[in-house]
């Protein structure tokens, strides 16, 4: 056993020192490209959301929340570059109109607080203006902890790679559906995220895992979180302990309102 074992060795040695061609090969992971990580099928199915009840006026936060934007300023926000958690203090400079949070061009948006695991409502709103296509149309993420993105994507009739498309855990968990709205109609999302926990030499012993309503259809059931949102290549786990929400500028001009956090 052991002989043909050592044989079967050889053979396979002999085979991919005569193969030059590399048609099977996992890239290096210096050799990654965006594409490398995207799945594009199954396709979640397409569900058509139930009436929302602040569809025109938005939802009001429970009175125990800790209230992000109330349509008025960016009290509780500051600029922020990369979508890395920092201790920027630069102002943010997104602006606010007819009690809406517009997404800018310049830099991400960056709470002040920060939280570790927690109860997130959100509404947004991509341009009724169709611009773009797949990425391209309405992107925006809501970073958990800064590190963690839920995809922000006008996704209706608007295909794109599955882990990332709206509701996905970007390139980590590919939504259990499609319930967008049409673009320019407001959306909602609720998040229960619990954080991730690290031991001392940093080492992760339970991830983080994210349940996720869009538009009060369930599209992620406690996901679990590999590590960190990478465009390119594989999660990454790095260890911290509690950390902002990010609002991602992708260049896609995208509203928000009503966005408020229950610590749990
Ligand atoms: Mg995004």
């Amino acid at each position: 056993m052991k002989k043909t074992y050592a044989v079967s060795a050889v053979g396979l040695l002999l085979a991919g020192l005569a193969s030059v061609t590399p048609t099977f090969a996992q890239p290096e992971p210096g050799k990654q490209t965006p594409q490398s990580t995207e799945i594009w099928e199954p396709v979640p199915p397409i569900v058509t959301p139930g009436v929302y009840s602040g569809g025109t006026a938005g939802t009001t936060p429970p009175s125990d929340a800790v209230v992000l934007f109330d349509g008025k300023n960016v009290d509780k926000w500051v600029a922020n570059k990369g979508y890395n958690p920092t201790n920027s203090t630069a102002p943010l400079q997104w602006v606010v109109r007819d009690g809406v949070l517009y997404s800018g061009k310049t830099s991400s948006a960056m709470t002040k607080q920060e939280f570790g695991d927690m109860q997130l409502h959100i509404e947004f709103q991509t341009p009724e203006k169709v611009e773009g296509n797949g990425q391209g149309r309405g992107n925006s993420g809501i970073f958990l902890q800064g590190r963690y993105e839920i995809q922000v994507l006008d996704n209706y009739e608007n295909p794109t790679y599955v882990n990332g498309m709206v509701g996905s855990v970007y390139k980590q968990a590919i939504p259990l559906a499609n319930p967008s709205r049409k673009p320019g109609e407001w959306q909602s999302y609720d998040i229960i995220y619990l954080a991730p926990h690290f031991n001392k030499a940093g080492l992760m012993i339970e991830p983080g895992y994210v349940t996720v309503l869009l538009n009060g259809v369930l599209v992620q059931n406690r996901a679990a979180i590999r590590g960190t949102t990478e465009y390119i290549g594989y999660p990454k786990v790095v260890a911290h302990g509690k950390g902002p929400l990010i609002l991602q500028d992708h260049g896609n001009p995208v509203g928000f309102r009503n966005i408020w956090v229950r610590e749990i």
